[in-house]
């Protein structure tokens, strides 16, 4: 990226990052700067507008590229000129504060809230009626929304028997919804199986196929990323035949320590980048509704959305192809198929996700955090390797766990 409509790389970053300090998003801390809405402006001309599809049987048409909660400022902004119109995990403006250009045009916006389990995480921790209609109530007051549009269940059921047999969080989806205050049911699944914390976890896809054909909830959102992932390219088509919205999430497996990689970006194609490229092949080169990139800055908001709804070009597949061969054998796709047979339980997917916040995300406060939270972690690796062979990615799994361990523990 040399240069945007006149303004230079190293000005865009530095006015970036100043834009995003300053609140630049609808005047959030009403510090709009005349620099700062140019560098919007670039970011979105690069951009475009994003296309419409689809989501669920409510038949809402949402951009591809969903916006979150935790956006900066700035690439909110950004967002909403470009046609943004979801945005998930709405709940977090209560700790910053609702952008005013939602509240201003409230209608034009889906908000959603992610609600957890109470009373552990979201292995052991409950679902609980009472406590899922105070907490949506008060998200609702707190960001001043008036309402949510979609109620998400956050990490999912942990089986389909739990799903089919534990109806709390339905209930009080149901109550909200007769007081006006939600309007749609949505889950974010994690996979399950093999987790010692969850007798009888299942996997994402047995879990969102049982979901999806049952039609209570109208979309989800799961990991998905570039590479094979026959189980979960089988629920994407199922889910499409049933009218059920697929929203990819934790997409961009590994990028971030592959730009590290001089290597790695001596041989990439030009004119291209990772980001960019599996934001074009997320959204049309899949059968997904619209997916979740995550952006940092007005920089990483153009390289990245300029993708979307994009068809793939030559450098775009060999970009792709070499996310693909350099990811092989290096970094988790977090299909948990591994999780059953490890004899000592290791929360493996678990470790190696808190492995891609450090050195994708290079949100190293965070990985140490969750991974001094874990109840086991990889010192407690006996070696047996009997989970490799389990890997489609064919990690050599006990030596990657034991260099997380290493720089997180
Ligand atoms: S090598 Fe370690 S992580 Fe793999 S199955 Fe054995 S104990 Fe579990
Ligand atoms: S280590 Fe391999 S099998 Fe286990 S979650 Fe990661 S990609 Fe899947």
């Amino acid at each position: 990226m040399k240069e945007k409509k006149g303004i230079k790389r190293r000005d865009f970053l530095k006015l970036s990052s100043a834009a995003a300090i300053t609140g630049l998003a609808g005047g959030i801390a009403g510090g709009r700067t005349a620099a700062g809405d140019e560098l919007v402006s670039a970011a979105v001309a690069r951009v475009g507008t994003f296309p419409r599809r689809t989501l669920g049987p409510s038949g809402r048409e949402v951009a591809v590229m969903l916006g979150a909660g935790d956006m900066s400022p700035a690439c909110t902004e950004a967002g909403i000129q470009c046609g943004m119109n979801y945005w998930h995990k709405a709940n977090r403006w209560m700790r910053s504060k609702t952008p005013q250009s939602i509240l201003e045009n409230r209608e034009a916006h889906y908000c959603q809230v992610t609600v957890d389990r109470v009373g552990g995480d979201h292995y052991v921790g409950r679902l609980d009626e009472d406590e899922h209609v105070a907490y949506v109530k008060k998200a609702v007051e707190e960001t001043g929304l008036g309402y949510f549009d979609d109620m998400q269940l956050h990490y999912g059921f942990h089986s389909v028997r739990e799903y089919q047999n534990d109806r709390s969080f339905v209930r009080a989806f149901e109550r909200l919804k007769k007081e006006g205050l939600v309007r749609h049911l949505c889950l974010s699944q994690h996979g399950y199986a093999g987790r010692d914390r969850v007798p009888g976890g299942q996997s994402a896809a047995e879990v969102l196929t049982e979901v999806a054909r049952d039609g209570v909830f109208e979309h989800a959102q799961f990991i998905y990323s570039y590479g094979a992932d026959p189980e979960m390219d089988e629920f994407i088509e199922f889910a499409k035949k049933k009218g059920f919205g697929t929203i990819a999430m934790k997409t961009a497996r590994g990028i971030g320590r592959m730009l590290d990689d001089p290597n790695f970006r001596k041989n990439l194609p030009a004119d291209t980048s990772p980001h960019h490229a599996l934001t074009r092949w997320l959204t049309t080169g899949t059968g997904l509704t619209a997916a979740v990139i995550r952006v940092r800055n007005l920089e990483e908001f153009a390289e990245t959305y300029s993708g979307a709804g994009r068809s793939l070009r030559d450098q775009d597949r060999k970009a792709l192809e070499l996310m693909n061969r350099t990811a092989r054998g290096t970094v988790c796709r977090l299909c948990t198929r591994c999780q059953p047979h490890c004899p000592q339980n290791i929360p493996i997917a678990d470790i190696l996700r808190f492995e891609r916040y450090a050195l994708d995300d290079h949100d190293w406060p965070r990985a140490r955090a969750l991974y001094g939270r874990l109840h086991r972690n990889a010192a407690e690796c006996i070696q047996c390797e009997t989970c490799i062979s389990h890997c489609p990615q064919h990690l050599p799994i006990p030596r990657q766990i034991a260099r997380v361990h290493q720089i997180l523990g």
